[in-house]
């Protein structure tokens, strides 16, 4: 299994995964010619998508949803709540598919399984998607991390985190009190503290890559961001990168133990 982050934050977040003969994306967060180059960038192609997920109606994660699906004819993946959510901005698309969180979605090479997250959207998810030997979690946009949340992201080999603010830079900076608290809120994001603090208890042999994501531009600085995760994983051999706003990482590649 490959994945690449193409890009995370709040201007715009989607992750590439594949296996097999089978390319999914998580999110499509960005206008549908920006993914397209993206893709390109990674050497892969928007026409060998066979479907996108989507964990939550924000603007940040559905951009492209709904011209990717009619234009390249990609069936597209949610919860009944993000899917209604999502239309009124999205538009007709190719094909939708409802699941609910807890269902597995089978799709050839790949088996996804969304999660609840807490979030202030309608019913937003994160996924564990798996090929049968390897797996990657994909959880941000929560503003906190339940026992359930936890168990699902356990084992896995790679895991994309958020890890949005730093407390100090946000109460500091110039976000008006009332966006502040949403931010901190159980419904808003993981904090550099929080991220650590789940990846920490998260640790495991087979655990190759994790990738910080959705970090704010503004209350956050990516140094910051990987001290608080390098701390949490100590001795272990991960490989920690941070997801960039405007560039997509390499295709990184998820080894079977
Ligand atoms: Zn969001
Ligand atoms: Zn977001």
């Amino acid at each position: 299994m490959y994945f690449s982050v193409l890009g995370s934050g709040s201007q715009g977040n989607s992750v590439y995964v594949e296996s097999g003969t089978t390319a999914i994306l998580i999110d499509a967060g960005f206008s549908g010619k920006e993914i397209a180059a993206r893709l390109q960038s990674i050497g892969r192609s928007i026409e060998n998508l066979n479907a996108i997920f989507v964990t939550h109606e924000h603007q940040d994660h559905i951009q492209g949803v709904g011209v990717l699906s009619r234009r390249c004819k990609i069936p597209v993946y949610s919860t009944y709540g993000t899917i209604q959510g999502g239309e009124p901005r999205w538009g007709e698309l190719y094909k939708c598919v409802e699941f609910g969180t807890g269902d597995l979605v089978e799709m050839q090479d790949l088996q996804i399984r969304p999660f609840s997250i807490s979030h202030d959207t309608a019913d937003p998810v994160g996924f564990v998607i798996g090929n049968g030997k390897v797996t990657l979690a994909y959880c941000t946009d929560t503003g906190k991390v339940s026992h359930l949340l936890r168990k699902r992201l356990s084992k896995c080999n790679g895991l994309v985190l958020e890890f949005n603010h730093d407390p100090q830079m946000l109460r500091d900076g110039p976000y008006p009190l009332a966006v502040q608290q949403r931010v901190r809120s159980d419904h808003g994001h993981l904090s550099n503290e929080d991220g650590a603090g789940v990846l920490q208890s998260l640790v495991h042999d087979q655990l190759h890559y994790v990738i910080l994501a959705h970090l704010s531009a503004t209350n956050n600085h990516p140094d910051l961001a990987l001290k608080a995760a390098r701390s949490a994983v100590g001795e272990a051999s991960v490989h920690l990168k941070v997801a960039a706003q405007g560039l997509a990482t390499e295709l990184l590649p998820l080894r079977e133990p």
